[in-house]
């Protein structure tokens, strides 16, 4: 039988570019699908990144006048993935973050540039390109969220298409006058496209439009079908709720795996843990803290906004110096939050440091060496901090919320007298419920034989994209056998006649 074909739609791909979690599983699932059977083609923007990556590339498809300029479609194989990238320089030669210009500002040409995107998975969805056409069109974000729109609004059959959110927070809104420049018709702009609020909704097109919805975690689809969590969206995702589904992210086990991990000093695994302890004294070194193998050491990777509730951490920072804990703190984000870290560092010398930046060794570095890692997100699509905590036995501190609450098990009492637990999980989030985790943690510590074992739970724990690989395969399969009902695609029926 012939391998299912599935094009991969993003803006992010790691290891070419990536802002957060969304590039790690879009660069991590393809090889996983390839053990089920499925191949996939990752079509992302043509950033400089991109670009460098791919120095031999067959052109598949010339777009000329796409946008504002001449593009094309190059394809090529770096990284282990099979990328299309849409070499459009008049939207994507800008270098640093793909999203913000040098002001910190979003590009004012957004819109257009991921309407491109999306405009390229379209065609490559209705098998313009012979060698690429997919049986299953995926689309991940807002960036790609118009992915459907074109298909629904355009001429010809075309591939299924399954939108995954991977975060809720960001929709990617446009004034409605933007229609025509994005290439939409004007029936595009209803209810049941692509219009949301008087705006147009990007992600709101590929909710509505997509055959199949998922999101990262069992908790989150449930989650954003509430008014709390469904940031305006959740009447559409109650409505649409039998074509909603789950699947959590698994964590790249070959770039984290402590055993191997180039980018720690001390390697190490369940067996030969006591290794551990290098790691730490490296990371307190880095981190100009206390050379103490008995303190607590808490440590933070994250993005520092207010999503990861970083401010519940700033003011909960009184739990972790009754406990005589160490923190480290690496991340970067919202100006006033990384002031509020450096400053409150400085005030605890020796047992405190903040690093601001995003630093790829470093986060392995905490992982690898921090005791217990705090993850007090307002809310968590999936996270990957926790699932890589976990791996290298650094106990995850989280808040009960989307695929935090799905990974960890909290190792309260009652779990620890049935040999459970693999972390702290708590909740509502606050700054109180915060505190009070820390002294758990505190607690535990203390008893250093149980926290050993709850560490080796931890770190038997499977984050590998196995198991999630084999739910998208069976979805992909699912949809794909389904008679396809597209009015475009065919021709009318006797059926159609008689009615
Ligand atoms: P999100 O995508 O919402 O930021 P996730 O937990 O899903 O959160 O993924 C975050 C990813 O980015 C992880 O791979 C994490 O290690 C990484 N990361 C976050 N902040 C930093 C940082 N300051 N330096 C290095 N890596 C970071």
């Amino acid at each position: 039988m012939k391998p299912l074909a599935v094009l991969s739609v993003a803006s992010e791909a790691f290891p070419f570019v990536k802002t957060g979690g969304l590039a790690d599983v879009v660069g991590a699932l393809p090889a996983a699908l390839a053990a089920e059977g499925v191949t996939v083609w990752t079509l992302v923007p043509g950033y400089p990144g991109v670009l460098a990556a791919l120095p031999v590339a067959d052109v598949a498809l010339r777009l000329p006048d796409f946008y504002g300029g001449d593009a094309r479609l190059v394809v090529g194989r770096a990284a282990g993935l099979d990328v299309v990238a849409l070499d459009a320089p008049h939207l994507y030669a800008r270098p640093g973050n793909p999203y913000l210009g040098p002001d910190g500002r979003e590009w004012p040409d957004n819109a257009l540039r991921y309407a491109a995107l999306a405009a390229a998975a379209a065609e490559l969805a209705r098998g313009r390109v012979p060698t690429l056409a997919p049986d299953i069109v995926h689309a991940h974000d807002w960036q790609a969220g118009l992915t459907p729109a074109f298909l629904r609004y355009g001429e010809g059959g075309h591939a299924a298409t399954v939108m995954t959110v991977h975060n809720l927070a960001f929709q990617g809104q446009f004034p409605h006058q933007l229609l025509p420049a994005l290439g939409l018709p004007p029936e595009a702009f209803s209810i049941e496209g692509v219009e949301y609020y008087g705006s147009i909704g990007f992600l709101k097109a590929g909710l509505a439009l997509a055959d199949r919805i998922t999101t990262v975690s069992p908790t989150y689809a449930g989650e954003i079908r509430t008014p709390e969590g469904g940031m305006g969206l959740d009447g559409l995702l109650r409505a649409r709720a039998g074509v909603l589904s789950g699947i959590l992210n698994g964590l790249d086990t070959a770039a984290w795996d402590p055993a191997t991990d180039p980018l720690i000093p001390a390697n190490f695994d369940v067996r030969t843990l006591p290794r551990r302890s290098a790691n730490k004294t490296a990371l307190q070194a880095r981190f100009g803290l206390d050379p103490d193998p008995n303190a607590l050491l808490f440590g933070v990777v994250s993005r520092l906004t207010w999503q990861k509730g970083m401010d519940l951490l700033h003011e909960a920072l009184p739990a972790v110096d009754r406990a005589h804990a160490q923190l480290v703190v690496l991340g970067a984000g919202d100006r006033p939050l990384e002031a509020a870290f450096t400053a409150a560092a400085a005030r605890r010398p020796g047992r405190m440091a903040t690093m601001i930046g995003y630093d790829e060794a470093l986060a392995h570095l905490v992982q690898a060496g921090a005791d217990a890692l705090l993850v007090p997100s307002r809310f968590e699509p999936c996270g990957l901090t926790q699932l890589a905590a976990l791996r290298y036995g650094s106990l995850p501190v989280a808040a009960r919320v989307g695929g935090l609450a799905d990974t960890i098990v909290d190792a309260n009492d009652m779990a620890l007298a049935s040999s459970a637990g693999t972390g702290f999980v708590f909740s509502p989030v606050s700054r109180e419920t915060l505190e009070i985790v820390v002294d758990r943690v505190a607690a535990l510590w203390r008893q250093q034989v149980v926290w050993r074992r709850v560490q080796v739970r931890a770190m038997f724990t499977d984050v590998g994209w196995t198991r999630p690989a084999r739910c998208y395969a069976a979805l992909y399969g699912e949809l794909a056998a389904q008679e396809h009902a597209h009015p475009a695609a065919h021709a009318p029926t006797h059926a159609d006649a008689a009615t």
